[in-house]
């Protein structure tokens, strides 16, 4: 029987999601500190593209400023808003730089630094009398800049520098690159004016002190990912991640759970279905010998892990039951290895349902 619709034409309020992620501000602040500290003499930025990694823009760039960050990097304009909410736009810089006349409007209008990229951008840029850029410049990572053989032309030299930057291709490995790239970005440096330098992302800060310069632009390990092992002492895991029980059952001996009924209960047992899967960011890989947890229990998942949802073995906190929370372990080495992804993509498509 079809129940009355209600007379009102407004939609209702969804109910909260059964999924949450929690970030932890303070661990946040902990790693950005931590960070600009590894950096030496260089002041630490914030990479915050991507709704800072996944995380969100609202509630990691007032704790990234308030622990003293004040450069904040993202890819976009259309990221720039999101993020001056927080923070003057001169401390904003967009590293996609400006490609056409409607971003030189909106770069104008902002106040935020597009970082140049191309002689046509650095036209374009000097042409639109945009003031003040940063410039970047490719030193083997062929994705955006400027190469060094065009820096003596006459666009770039008129460019109204403050920070002179590249990124490194292979920071997190032990690779003949980072020495080369290092090596390429000091023989730039004397060949443009600018107010400071910039080469080390997240893992770059942790080569050490000839890769600091003037400013480096951590992303990743802020957030609680760990590209090189050597920063594992430093930073603490950021992103936290629950998922409530929708259902609890009893299984009797040789019931099987979930699709290819690959567990089956060698004796009678009780277990909960849990509102994590792979449409989650949950990835499949991470099933078997996985676990969630309740305060200090471990509950082992059983069978495959499917679109949205779990089994799990709730021997061990035989009172949960429908709507209790349970903890997805999230710590970011050990969850990017079992789900056979990079941290990066992990931490960055964990899922829009988790932020609701
Ligand atoms: C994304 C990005 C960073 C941050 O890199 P992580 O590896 O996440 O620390 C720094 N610089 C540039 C140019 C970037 O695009």
């Amino acid at each position: 029987m079809a129940r009355p619709k209600t007379s009102s034409m407004k939609a209702p309020e969804p109910p909260p999601p059964t999924l949450r992620l929690k970030v932890d501000t303070r661990a946040l602040a902990h790693n950005w500190r931590a960070l600009d500290r590894l950096s030496g003499a260089a002041r630490a930025g914030a990479a915050v593209k991507a709704n800072a990694y996944g995380l969100g823009v609202d509630v990691c760039v007032p704790a990234l400023r308030d622990a003293g960050c004040a450069s904040f990097y993202v890819a976009h304009w259309s990221e720039v808003e999101a993020v001056a909410r927080h923070v003057p736009p001169a401390q904003i810089a967009v590293l996609h730089g400006v490609i056409n006349e409607a971003e030189m409007d909106y770069a104008s209008a902002s106040g935020a630094n597009p970082v140049i990229n191309s002689i046509e951008q650095a036209r374009a840029w000097s042409a639109y009398s945009g003031g003040v850029c940063d410039l970047m410049v490719d030193t083997g990572i062929n994705r955006l800049g400027v190469s060094p053989d065009e820096l003596d032309d006459p666009a770039i030299q008129a460019l109204d520098v403050d920070t002179l930057m590249s990124h490194l291709a292979c920071a997190d490995e032990d690779s003949p690159m980072n020495a080369q790239q290092l090596e390429m970005f000091r023989s730039c440096a004397g060949r443009v004016k600018h107010q400071g330098l910039s080469l080390a992302n997240s893992a770059g800060i942790a080569l050490g002190p000839d890769f600091h310069f003037d400013a480096t632009r951590p992303g990743l390990a802020l957030y609680g990912g760990v590209p090189r092992a050597s920063l594992a002492e430093a930073i603490e895991q950021v992103a936290f991640v629950e998922a409530a029980i929708l259902q609890t059952r009893a299984l009797k001996a040789g019931d099987s759970v979930g699709y290819n009924a690959e567990f089956t209960a060698p004796a009678a047992m009780k277990v909960a279905t849990v509102s994590l899967g792979y449409a989650d960011g949950f990835l499949r890989s991470r099933g078997p010998g996985g676990f969630l947890s309740f305060e200090d229990k471990t509950l082992p998942i059983l069978g495959k892990v499917s679109m949205d949802m779990i089994v799990v073995d709730i021997t061990k906190a035989l009172d949960l039951s429908a709507g209790d929370w349970l903890g997805v372990p999230f710590s970011l080495v050990d969850a990017a290895q079992q789900s056979l992804v990079s941290q990066y993509e992990l931490l960055t498509t964990i899922g829009e349902r988790l932020r609701g």
